[in-house]
């Protein structure tokens, strides 16, 4: 490894993930051809995608009436494929806002029908989970962001209401264990926990679906693309071969053995955080994220020596997304125990010689 990768996404990716990808890139199956050049109806394209739908099913244990699907255009696609799938035109949807991502799903919802923010963390700037959220039987589900990417939150407890929950896992999933039948609706872009940015992976419990009255296009239509096994039209082939690799690699690791790693590496560079006299953490302590750990440096002047002393520790990427500044170091799934460790070596190193 040449650096340590704490980019929010896309991040990254095992080895034997990009490796490969590359060799899929120069050869492909029986024929030898690129998997760049294969049509998406042959059998060895179909089948990595199938079985791809079929290990989801088996990370999360997804009973019968579950559906999974890779479909393209990001999570932010997502955010107005809900609406229309699952909010009548008359229909109310509850919303907790808890950061960038939850604000930009309430916005496209309000194309649809109305919206009723449950609870908000914004006077806060979303430092932290608001717990006390209201719930209406009458909503058409309640939507949650499992983890906020830019605030460093991360929700350890979900709703428990028999309204159908809709959960963001773009920044979380397959990062700890969880039991699905709690949601109707779990969907989460590859490019952080899961692969290569290009394919979204979406879970549905389909029992839920063509309730709403509204005509909807066919490639904005989850049951259309459930009846097509996920393959309605010409997918985004490479990506979710990724996918298929991080996949095997998820399911030969474990997610016990994933959440364990996940939970020690975030451990080290919180503790770190909390010692530091330089440096503080940003989220409140409840609520802190094991995937996004942002902090700041108190000493504003020191900010971009921070970056120039990291870098020469290989740290890459630790930049704070730009909406907020300071500092996010990104612990997904593939990132080595190392990773933190050499950024918690920076760190005292940093406040040794400016401390
Ligand atoms: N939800 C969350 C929690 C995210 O972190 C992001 C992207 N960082 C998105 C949604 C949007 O994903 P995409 O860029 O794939 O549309």
């Amino acid at each position: 490894m040449s650096v340590f990768n704490f980019n929010a996404g896309p991040s990254v990716l095992p080895v034997e993930v990009t490796e490969g990808m590359a060799r899929a890139i120069l050869e492909f199956g029986e024929k030898k051809l690129s998997i760049l050049e294969l049509s998406h109806r042959s059998e060895e394209i179909n089948a990595f995608i199938q079985e791809s739908r079929q290990m989801v099913r088996d990370l999360l244990e997804l009973p019968e009436h579950y559906e999974v699907l890779f479909l393209s255009g990001g999570s932010t696609t997502q955010f107005a494929l809900i609406p229309m799938n699952y909010l009548p035109a008359n229909g109310v949807a509850g919303y907790i806002d808890t950061g960038t991502w939850s604000t930009k799903a309430i916005d496209a919802a309000r194309c649809y029908g109305e919206v009723d923010v449950a609870a908000s963390s914004e006077d806060d700037e979303f430092r932290h989970i608001p717990k006390d959220y209201r719930y209406d039987p009458e909503w058409s589900y309640i939507y949650c962001c499992s983890n906020n990417t830019i605030a460093g939150t991360q929700m350890h407890a979900y709703p428990k209401t028999d309204v159908p929950v809709v959960l963001d896992m773009c920044s979380d999933i397959f990062s700890r264990k969880m039991d699905a039948t709690k949601f109707s609706v779990i969907f989460a872009s590859a490019q952080k926990n899961l692969g290569p940015a290009g394919t979204t992976v979406v879970i549905l419990d389909k029992r839920q679906l063509g309730k709403v009255k509204r005509a909807i296009p066919d490639m904005l239509n989850y049951q259309k693309h459930i009846a097509k096994n996920s393959v309605l039209n010409t997918p985004p082939v490479l990506p979710i071969y990724g996918c298929y690799l991080m996949l095997k690699w998820l399911k030969k690791k474990g997610i016990d053995q994933i959440e364990k790693e996940n939970n020690e590496k975030a451990a080290l560079l919180y503790q770190e955080i909390d010692a530091n006299p330089l440096f503080k953490g940003r989220a409140a302590k409840e609520d802190r994220s094991i995937m996004n750990v942002c902090f700041d440096i108190i000493d504003e002047k020191l900010e971009s020596s921070f970056h120039t002393f990291a870098a020469n520790y290989d740290i890459f990427g630790i930049a704070g997304h730009r909406s907020v500044g300071g500092y996010r170091a990104s612990l997904y799934n593939a990132m080595s125990k190392e990773g933190p460790e050499r950024l918690v070596k920076a760190m005292q190193d940093f406040a040794w010689r400016f401390g």
